[in-house]
């Protein structure tokens, strides 16, 4: 690990001042950084401790949630309101990592993750989103849990988190605190961004902008669930995952909320399976077809083909699950 100078925030506004500044990379949890940092993939010269602010706070705000950045996952996942009413949430962030890790990981920091392709932490490999112009080591070479949609020429890496695939289910708002102490909301759906020409460039945060809060909406009915494909029962990322809020009325479904996980660069929504499904009779049938709108642009590169009929057995499974269809 290179090193660096260590500065604890003052202020929101103090923390927004150092970040403003090239080469200072604000810590909370630091369950990913501070990994990168030991790998040399991230290299500040300073760090700015946000744990120093101590707003972890979950409140009621218009009718649903705001959770402060500074949150840990464990928090989130036990607080009784979001246990009730947004059960999703809570089955997304016990999905992931471990007690130890949720205990320390922040809410801002799991948004912030990097993702887990392993020539983006392997400085001896070439890495567009690390060294932008340096090529792409999973093009050619091993890429079992990259992109099948949503990727580019430039880079195929994956959103590897669970936290966000479940908020973005649910349409929750980023609340954002930048210099001149502005703050703005973006949809969670829109706070991450696909590669295209900038792979390094993971999300929509401005410079000097930080994570302040997520603001759930108020509570919606139905079946919430989250599902998650793994290599082994724990401890492990996606291969893909699937939150769904979906609720029916006299036979019908009237609500169909989707979002996937590990199968594009971003937590993935795609607006045209709502439309499909609400307002049908749940079905064999009917689920098969949004399976198919799902991956009709999706490719694989060879190693991650299988990960297009994975994703869309786990969609038809979910909703199965969540309308009780025999599947
Ligand atoms: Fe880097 Fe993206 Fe290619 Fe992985 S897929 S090596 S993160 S450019």
């Amino acid at each position: 690990m290179k090193s660096f100078e260590y500065v604890r925030a003052e202020s929101i506004a103090h923390a927004v001042t150092c970040c403003s500044e090239p080469g200072t990379k604000a810590i909370a949890g630091g369950t990913n950084l501070v990994d990168l940092m030991k790998l040399q993939v991230e290299t500040p010269k300073r760090l700015i401790d946000l744990n120093s602010l101590d707003d972890r706070d979950i409140l009621e705000s218009k009718g649903g949630l705001r959770i402060a950045a500074l949150a840990s996952n464990t928090e989130v996942a036990v607080d009784r309101r979001v246990r009730s009413d947004y059960p999703l949430l809570a089955k997304a962030i016990l999905a992931g990592a471990t007690q130890q890790l949720r205990n320390s990981a922040s809410v801002g920091g799991n948004l912030g993750q990097r993702t887990r392709c392993p020539y983006f932490t392997n400085i001896d490999q070439p890495c567009n989103k690390r060294e932008p112009g340096s090529g792409c080591g999973a093009l050619k070479g091993v890429a079992r849990i990259h992109a099948i949609l949503g990727a580019s020429r430039h880079c195929i890496a994956t959103y590897p988190g669970d936290m966000a695939v479940a908020m973005a289910a649910l349409d929750a708002q980023v609340e954002l605190a930048g210099p001149a102490e502005k703050r703005r909301m973006v949809a969670v759906r829109e706070f991450h961004r696909c590669p295209g020409d900038t792979p390094d460039q993971d999300n929509i945060l401005a410079p000097g902008e930080l994570v302040a809060a997520v603001h759930l909406p108020p509570p919606v009915g139905g079946r919430q669930l989250y599902r998650k494909v793994r290599e082994r029962s724990s401890y492990a990322f996606a291969l893909c995952s699937v939150a769904a809020i979906i609720d029916m009325k006299r036979g019908r479904i009237t609500r169909a909320d989707l979002a996937f996980g590990s199968i594009a660069p971003k937590p993935w929504v795609d607006e045209r399976l709502t439309q499909l499904l609400v307002g049908e009779q749940p079905a064999m049938s009917l689920f098969v077809k949004a399976a198919d709108v799902l991956v009709d642009d999706a490719r694989g590169v060879g190693d991650n083909d299988y990960k297009i009929p994975l994703v869309q057995r786990t969609l038809i499974a979910t909703l199965c699950e969540a309308t009780e269809v025999s599947s």
